[in-house]
This record gives structure tokens, C-alpha cells and sequence, in this order.
């Protein structure tokens, strides 16, 4: 069955008309799903007994199951969904002074194989649609009764690499009559697929585009993200800068710090060299640690001699809170984890 959550609201209009309705009934389902987040098409009210019948026939509306909710010390939360297939995906709630905050998965699994990353090594199995990732912010707020303000595309998954669904949900979210998430609260975060951050620059979605870059010579990124082998760092800044150029947006550069890996001054300057000019911000995060991995954290005085060299030399740098380390809730830390787990 198709679920109703996947269809923007021009989508739905096009259901609605083929099944002899008129388009301002998408209207008012939208209105349902998104502003009062009801959980079944007997709750809309206002739609005739016959046309929930025949909404009930062709369609989903994907509640997902809460498999495990976790609380931090710091109040974040990380859920652990059942996908109703027999998958599972992790999103994380955060809270900031200025809203909550929420990290969505946009696969299940990850092809992208860095090797400081947790989602690695774990089977990709496909993609999310866009109601599933839609869905995770509506069961978050149900379930914790408030309004989510910022969605940040930094779960499991390469969300460009599900381009069209990430880009649909982006426009669910949008929609005034909707959940009314505006594009500039939204980021995508990317590993570097060249050809869809030009395609992205096209779109005319004002979202923050952030970029894991994380070394500066092509040689120690591409012992660290295997994407580097196909796109090397100098196309990559290339689409950045034509990024930038379209869009006139800022880029958020993310360079997770791993101690005697890529946070010594010769890195530093490396990305002054290499960003020096660019309309954009380089968010340090000190790397967490995964399973087996070989890379550790660098220590904290590193890391703010690394962000002050950078600010020193006209590139502003910030160092990211940790939020929900002791939850493996913290970058990179997300793994799909299994129905039996
Ligand atoms: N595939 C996308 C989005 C998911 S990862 C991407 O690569 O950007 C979200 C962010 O967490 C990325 O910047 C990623 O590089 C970072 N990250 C992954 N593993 C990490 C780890 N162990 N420590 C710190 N950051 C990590």
C-alpha cells in the first residue's frame, strides 16, 4: 500500500483528483497529518465517511513503533524506530536555547563506508522514503509533545545519495500547511557527491548545505572517507564555490578532529589554504570514538588551538557541543540497529 505521507502537498492534489476528489480535500488531510498529527484517517472529521473508507483502501499512514527510547544526562533523547518492514532507523532529539532540534536518518544503512563512522560496516539496505523521513520528526513530536524547529539530515545515510526523497520530504516539511519547518532551518549534510551538490545548487531550497571534509590533502581524506577516491577535494571545493556562487548561502564545513590524525598545525593551515575566501564556517567536532575504531578524540586545549589558528587566520571556527555521548547518541555514533537488539 501507498503511505499518504510521501506525496507533497501538489502530489496529493493529484491523488485526491484521480479519485474524483477535489484538490482542497489534500488541503485538509495535510492539516490533519501535519497540524494535528493525528494517527488514523478516522480522526478527520471533516472528510466524508465514504472518502476515509477509500483513503483507508489505498493508503498507509506509517506510525512508526517506538522500539527504545534513550535519555541522556544532557536531555537528549535517541529513538530507535521500527520502520514497519522489519527495519530499524535511530533519529535524535536535541535541545538547544533556541528550539529543539532533531537528527533524521535518510537510509538505512550507508554505502559511504568513513571509516570513523559508526553507520559503517553495517549492511545498506535501502533507502527512506520521504513519508519515513517525515515521519520521524511527526512520531518525536508526538510522542514528546512538543514542536520540533530545526532538522538536520545527519542520522544514518548519505542524504544526497537519496536525493529525490530527501528533497520531497524537504518540500512536506516546508509547506506552511504543513509542518511549516522553514528551508532555512533545515541542513543537509553531505560527504561529498559532487554531481548532486551542483544539482542541489539548482533547486532553489534555501537549506544549510554542510560538507564533511575532515583532512585537506586527498591522500588523508581518502584513508578516511573512500568518497574521496571518486570525488577528490579539489572538485568538491570547486562545487562548493559554484555552491555558493548560486546560492549565495553560507557552507558549513565539519572537520571531526582525531588526535595525531589531522589535528596538527600543518592541518590547520591546510584549511586556511584551502577555504581561505569562501563563504563559509568550519565546525569543529572532537571525533567520538566507534567500536573498534582506531581514531581518538583529540584532547580538548588541541582543539581550541586548532579553532583559534583558524580564527586567527580569517576563517571562522566553532567547536560543536557534544550532545548525548553517553548514549552513543553523539556524530557519527548511529547505527541501524537490529529488531532483536
Ligand atoms: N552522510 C552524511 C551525513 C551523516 S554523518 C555525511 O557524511 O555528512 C553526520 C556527520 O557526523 C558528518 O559530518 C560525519 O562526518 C560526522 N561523523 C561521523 N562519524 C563521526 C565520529 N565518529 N565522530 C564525529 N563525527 C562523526
Amino acid at each position: 500500500m501507498k503511505n499518504i505521507k510521501d506525496y507533497n502537498l501538489e502530489e496529493l492534489k493529484e491523488e485526491l483528483v484521480s479519485m474524483g476528489e477535489k484538490p482542497f480535500r489534500a488541503e485538509q488531510i495535510f492539516k490533519w497529518l501535519y497540524q494535528e498529527k493525528v494517527k488514523s484517517f478516522d480522526e478527520m472529521t471533516n472528510i466524508s465517511l465514504e472518502l476515509r473508507e477509500k483513503l483507508k483502501e489505498n493508503y498507509t499512514m506509517c506510525n512508526f513503533n517506538i522500539l527504545k527510547k534513550q535519555v541522556s544526562r544532557d536531555g537528549t533523547i535517541k529513538y530507535l524506530f521500527d520502520v514497519l518492514d522489519g527495519n530499524a532507523i535511530e533519529t535524535v532529539l536535541m535541545s538547544y536555547h533556541h528550539g529543539y532540534s532533531i537528527c533524521v536518518s535518510s537510509q538505512i544503512g550507508c554505502k559511504m563506508g568513513c571509516k570513523f563512522c559508526a553507520s559503517t560496516g553495517i549492511n545498506f539496505i535501502r533507502n527512506l522514503t520521504s513519508g519515513e523521513i517525515v515521519e520521524q520528526i511527526l512520531a518525536v513530536e508526538q510522542d514528546e509533545k512538543l514542536r520540533i524547529s530545526n532538522v538536520v539530515f545527519m542520522g544514518i545515510g548519505e542524504p544526497l545519495d537519496n536525493y529525490d526523497n530527501v528533497i520531497n520530504a524537504i518540500h512536506i516539511l516546508n509547506n506552511q500547511k504543513g509542518l511549516s519547518i522553514g528551508a532555512r532551518h533545515i541542513s543537509i549534510s553531505t560527504s561529498g557527491l559532487v554531481p548532486k551538490i551542483y544539482k542541489l545548487a539548482e533547486e532553489n531550497i534555501p537549506c544549510t548545505l554542510s560538507i564533511s571534509l575532515h583532512a585537506t590533502t586527498n591522500e588523508k581524506r581518502s584513508s578516511m572517507m573512500p568518497v574521496n577516491d571518486a570525488y577528490p577535494i579539489e572538485e568538491l571545493i570547486k562545487a562548493c564555490k559554484d555552491y555558493i556562487a548560486k546560492t549565495n548561502r553560507r557552507i558549513s564545513f565539519e572537520y571531526a578532529l582525531a588526535k595525531d590524525n589531522n589535528d596538527n598545525l600543518e592541518d590547520a593551515k591546510g584549511l586556511v589554504k584551502l577555504l581561505k575566501g569562501m563563504l563559509c564556517h568550519v565546525n569543529l567536532i572532537p571525533i567520538n570514538k566507534i567500536e573498534n575504531g582506531s581514531y581518538t578524540k583529540s584532547s580538548n586545549e588541541h582543539i581550541m588551538k586548532f579553532r583559534d589558528y583558524l580564527n586567527d587566520h580569517g576563517i571562522v571556527a566553532t567547536i560543536r557541543r557534544e550532545l548525548g555521548s553517553d548514549i552513543d547518541a553523539a556524530c557519527g555514533q548511529l547505527r541501524r540497529k537490529n529488531l532483536e537488539q
